[in-house]
């Protein structure tokens, strides 16, 4: 499979190679067992197939550290952005071990594309956009080594381009800041509700806490059309808060005692057609 994708590329070499998506699991019980996939790996890179072996990483944040802890990768690909900081132990220490730490989703997959005051704001003296606040938060940690972001216009990339080309992409301040009321933002979204899940299942096939995440990204972030699409999402699947039947089965399961039934309605109304 290298050999053809080496051939289709038209080069000689290939600089960087992942293994796609790895976790701990897998890699313990499938990527290092004798003769398998490590073993094979190897041998490429020492035909001189590839240079670097890497992996990108979808799996739990503890794995990562796992992960950049065995010493066999230079860099990885995982997901962070200031809505999903959850990587920034695993990137660190993968950092520390000298590696490479390749950003995806800096944008948050798009939901950090759309205007958003709450988000604009939470830069002291306000940013020019959203994706351009998210972009330099990311660059600004000093344990990414670069950010790949999604760009569906001329302009995305030109402004993409000048921000990734600021001297400094956020001052230590200005991070402390952003860091500061993020916490804030989680604390109260955990009021909300934390998404343990413990009210699952719903008799009546509502999804609980996927609505409450869509309604904390509304009423924490702004984020309202992302928010409203994946209600939508929601809606076509008959998971969404408009299912509820009242039966009261989930609200004494709730640790946080978060009144399910009440907040749906709401969620509905916020995010829903009506
Ligand atoms: S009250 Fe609504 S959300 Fe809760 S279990 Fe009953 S139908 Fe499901
Ligand atoms: S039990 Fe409460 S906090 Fe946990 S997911 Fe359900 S509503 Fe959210």
């Amino acid at each position: 499979m290298l050999e053809e994708q080496i051939r289709k590329l038209d080069v000689e070499r290939i600089d960087v190679y992942h293994f796609h998506g790895i976790g701990w699991e897998v890699f313990e019980n499938n990527i290092v067992k004798p003769g398998g996939p490590l073993e094979a790996a190897r041998k490429a890179q020492e035909e001189g197939l590839f240079t670097y072996l890497s992996f990108s990483f979808h799996d739990a944040p503890e794995s990562l550290v796992k992960l950049a802890d065995t010493g066999e990768f230079t860099s990885v690909t995982c997901q962070y952005n200031l809505l999903d900081r959850a990587n920034e132990p695993g990137m660190a220490r993968a950092q520390e071990r000298g590696m490479g730490v390749v950003v995806m989703g800096p944008v948050g997959g798009g939901r950090l594309g759309a205007p958003s005051a709450e988000i604009q704001a939470l830069l002291p003296g306000g940013s020019k956009s959203s994706p351009e606040l998210a972009l330099r938060f990311v660059l600004s940690n000093p344990n990414v080594s670069c950010a790949i972001s999604g760009m569906g216009s001329k302009q995305m990339v030109e402004e993409n381009c000048a921000t990734a080309s600021r001297e400094e992409a956020l001052t230590e301040g200005e991070r402390a800041a952003i860091v500061a009321q993020l916490e804030e933002k989680k604390k109260l979204a955990d009021l909300y509700c934390t998404g343990c899940g413990y009210c699952m299942p719903c008799p009546h096939g509502v999804d609980i806490p996927a609505n409450f995440e869509h309604m904390n990204a509304y009423r924490l972030y702004g984020l309202k059309e992302h928010a409203a699409h994946r209600y939508e999402r929601l809606v076509k699947e008959e998971k969404a808060a408009e299912f509820c039947q009242e039966c009261g089965e989930c609200e004494p399961k709730c640790p946080q005692k978060i009144p399910i039934i009440e907040q749906l309605k709401e969620t509905h109304k916020a995010l829903g057609k009506q």
